[in-house]
């Protein structure tokens, strides 16, 4: 810690010190360090021993106040003392945890994403650095006895009560008495209790008790799974993959391996994909654990979650389940992460900060030294590969084996007496539906039968609303979103169409924009509304429902619906990628895939590994029960590879297949990419901007780089893209290559410039 003299007051002979410290601020400015400046700490702010580093402090910034993080106790040098800023506050918290701030930095290096963004995303929830409310609270007096006041029965249990040591605000002890608060203020009126102000953040930490919980006792496939890696969970960092099909108990074996985590008071984090759909996980950890998790993601109140914020950084022994932005809460005693679903690409996070929550959950965990759990039924490609899996084709890649970076484990069958279900093609070229209908006979039947048999069944389809397009018969014009674009899609429940890219709203009215003509309108392709409408017609006695994100918008409304569909009281679900995820519906034997084909169209990088993961997570909702279950796949392209490893269950052999290709097209993760989007409203502009990025391309041996290029969406929410794409071997330091390419350019203000490091969109 450096100290300087103030000039002035060495005049006045009183030496007065002060510490000078470099404080992160959230200015979205890319450099290869975090972008900090020197601010004076003024005496009456100083606490004994100084500001330490990772202390969160408000600092003026041009003329605003702004919360940042000292990351070095000595200053710069870079503005003369006489001219420094002071801190404004310091926050009334510890300061972050080391490998907390080292955590920010790697994320942002890593992503490429300014620290001080990352920084303003990690202190963004509301309010937690200022000090919590605080309440007054009564103890007896010491010398109640000998106060002239009358001692009235009521008054005496009031005493009596606080005479076992406790001090409590008036609503509790009315509550805990059962006397009024205005007798509790009288007594302190006169004396017989004393009050003072304490601030009210009460501990959330759990109380282990062994004897609270009620795990399963697991099946021996499962124990062996939950013995292994429980033996490495005290051993700092180590990665494990779970892989085993949806149904074989891999949620219980991570159970067990929290609950081990809490026998050492251990703070843990558990990431879900959508933590909106977990209301059965949560009541399924409830009743083994006998209390509730701490949820952590967007919707949660931000008074809960300040609370939350502040008892994380605290050390609060607490069990974490939230969204990916979970993450970047300041543990100080953290234990373990577990990553569930770890393949889903919910967990990519597209918008400012671009990162991939899973992939950073492991970074954290190796920062802290903790042990991490991937769960899955589907591994992502790069997990499997992690997982030492694909060995042969990583040496043909030229890449080295048999360095497993993550320990794979298997769970191989379903729990109990329950199997994977029978899956089968419907070849669409075939058995044709007619025109403007959806679901080919042998769904019909299948679908009949089914209900005949009392259970139910699951139309999935990936589409929201009624239909994806509409047309003007007259003049031919599509309706598309004046921001965007892309096509408006249809919503007959909400009667609007809507733009699913930037929420773009218009009243659904049969009337052309372009030539004027009425009633001209027509909607094309399907979505599940409309499919709804089918079925409706087909089985007008089926109690159908539209399981989708617009109309379970609300967890409450979601958790009824799932509810509902659990206890039987509807037939058919019609539903998109929300009714395919880790639901348990015993009923269900039939699922019908309306549009197997839907993810394979566009083609990216990942589109037969997400369609596979998507139809098998689809499909292996049948058959969960007792009852067997059956899948059928409505394609018009049934020899697909995609769909002949779900056939034949060889999962692994689809990943070996997938691994190749990818191993030899030197494409993720045996080759790096990514993506720079430059964007703005003015079209020509971000198109001279991207025309002189692109001239100042760096040339490497081995490093490509596409583009500029329009993004395939050109234009969202009123703003026109250009991409670049760049591929560079494994080895390579991408992101240096494509800092020392930015270095030295001057992108326009208003242009926005992004970085994708590792992109799952091409859009
Ligand atoms: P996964 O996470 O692999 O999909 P789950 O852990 O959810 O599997 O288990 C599937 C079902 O089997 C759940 O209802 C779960 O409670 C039950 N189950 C799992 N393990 C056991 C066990 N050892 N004994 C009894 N039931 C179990
Ligand atoms: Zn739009």
């Amino acid at each position: 810690m450096q100290s300087f003299k103030s000039d002035q007051s060495a005049d006045e002979g009183a030496i007065i010190t002060s510490q000078i410290v470099q404080v992160a601020v959230p200015l979205p400015v890319r450099k290869s360090e975090p972008l900090c400046y020197d601010y004076l700490v003024p005496e009456d702010l100083t606490p004994s021993g100084g500001l330490p580093v990772g202390q969160i402090v408000e600092v003026p910034l041009g003329k605003r106040a702004v919360w940042g993080i000292v990351l070095s106790d000595t200053p710069s040098g870079d503005v003369k003392a006489d001219r420094l800023k002071q801190v404004i506050s310091i926050a009334s918290l510890r300061p972050l945890d080391e490998r907390h701030l080292r955590f920010l930095t790697h994320l942002s290096d890593w992503t490429m994403a300014p620290f001080g963004m990352v920084m303003r995303m990690m202190l963004s929830t509301p309010k937690a650095h200022l000090p919590p409310p605080s309440k007054i609270v009564y103890h007896a007096a010491q010398d109640a006895d000998s106060a002239q006041a009358k001692i009235t029965p009521k008054r005496e249990k009031v005493l009596g009560f606080l005479a076992e040591g406790h001090a409590m605000s008036a609503p509790e002890l009315a509550q805990e008495t059962g006397v009024s608060q205005a007798v509790i203020k009288t007594m302190a009126d006169q004396n017989l209790l004393c009050s003072h102000e304490i601030l009210d953040e009460p501990s959330l930490g759990y109380h282990y008790a062994p004897e609270r919980l009620s795990l399963l006792p697991l099946s021996e496939a499962q124990k062996q799974v939950a013995e292994g890696i429980g033996a490495t969970l005290e051993a700092g960092y180590n990665a494990h993959l779970i892989d085993g099909v949806t149904g074989s108990g891999k949620t219980e074996v991570y159970f067990q391996l929290v609950a081990q985590m809490m026998a050492q008071h251990k703070q843990i984090l558990i990431l879900l994909p959508e933590i909106a759909l977990t209301g059965a996980w949560q009541s399924r950890f409830e009743s083994r654990f006998g209390m509730s998790p701490h949820i952590w993601h967007s919707s949660v109140s931000a008074a809960r979650r300040r609370k939350l914020w502040r008892a994380v950084l605290k050390g609060d022994p607490v069990v974490v389940v939230g969204a990916r932005s979970a993450l970047f809460l300041p543990f100080t005693n953290l234990g373990l992460i577990i990553v569930d679903e770890e393949h889903e690409q919910a967990f990519k996070q597209e918008d400012m900060v671009i990162y991939h929550a899973r992939d950073m959950a492991v970074m954290r965990a190796h920062i802290e030294s903790v042990p991490v759990v991937l769960a899955t039924a589907t591994p992502s490609l790069e997990s499997w590969v992690n997982a030492g899996q694909g060995a042969i084709d990583q040496k043909a890649a030229g890449t080295k084996s048999g360095t497993a970076r993550y320990q794979h484990w298997h769970l191989g069958a379903r729990i109990g007496t329950s199997h994977l279900p029978q899956i089968k093609m419907v070849d669409l070229k075939q058995d044709r539906p007619p025109a403007g209908k959806w679901l080919s006979q042998t769904l019909l039947d299948a679908t009949k039968a089914c209900l005949e048999a009392k259970q139910q069944t699951l139309l999935f389809l990936n589409r929201r609303g009624y239909a994806p397009l509409s047309i003007c018969e007259a003049c031919g014009t599509k309706a598309k979103c004046n921001h965007c674009d892309s096509w408006l899609v249809t919503h007959r429940l909400s009667g609007a169409r809507q733009c699913h890219h930037c929420g773009f709203r218009q009243p659904l009215r049969n009337h052309c924009d372009d030539c004027g003509q009425e009633g001209q309108m027509r909607a094309y392709g399907p979505g599940v509304e409309r499919l709804a409408e089918e079925v409706m017609a087909q089985f007008p006695e089926a109690r159908v429902c539209i399981l989708s994100s617009d109309t379970a918008a609300r967890p409450e409304v979601a958790a009824e619906m799932i509810r509902a569909i659990t206890e039987g009281e509807v037939d058919i679900i019609i539903g998109t990628q929300m009714a395919a995820k880790g639901h348990h519906f015993p009923d269900l034997t039939l699922v019908g895939v309306v549009d197997a084909d839907f993810g394979l169209q566009g083609g990216d990088l990942r589109a037969a590994e997400r369609t596979y993961q998507m139809l098998s997570q689809a499909s292996g909702r049948a058959g969960r029960g007792t009852q067997s279950g059956l899948a059928y796949l409505q394609s018009y392209e049934p020899d697909n590879a995609v769909f002949k490893a779900l056939i034949s269950g060889d999962r692994d052999a689809f990943l070996s297949l997938e691994t190749q290709m990818r191993a030899s097209a030197a494409m993720p993760p045996f080759g790096r990419l990514a993506a720079i989007i430059l964007s703005g409203v003015d079209e020509a502009s971000v198109e001279k901007a991207a025309k002189q990025l692109g001239e100042a391309r760096p040339h490497y041996r081995d490093v490509s780089i596409f583009g500029p290029t329009a993004a395939p969406i050109a234009r969202i929410r009123g703003r026109y893209r250009m991409r670049f794409l760049i591929r560079a071997p494994r080895e390579v330091n991408l992101q240096k290559i494509i800092q020392q390419w930015l270095e030295n350019q001057r992108i326009p203000s208003q242009i926005f410039l992004q970085i994708d490091i590792d992109p799952y969109s091409f859009m």
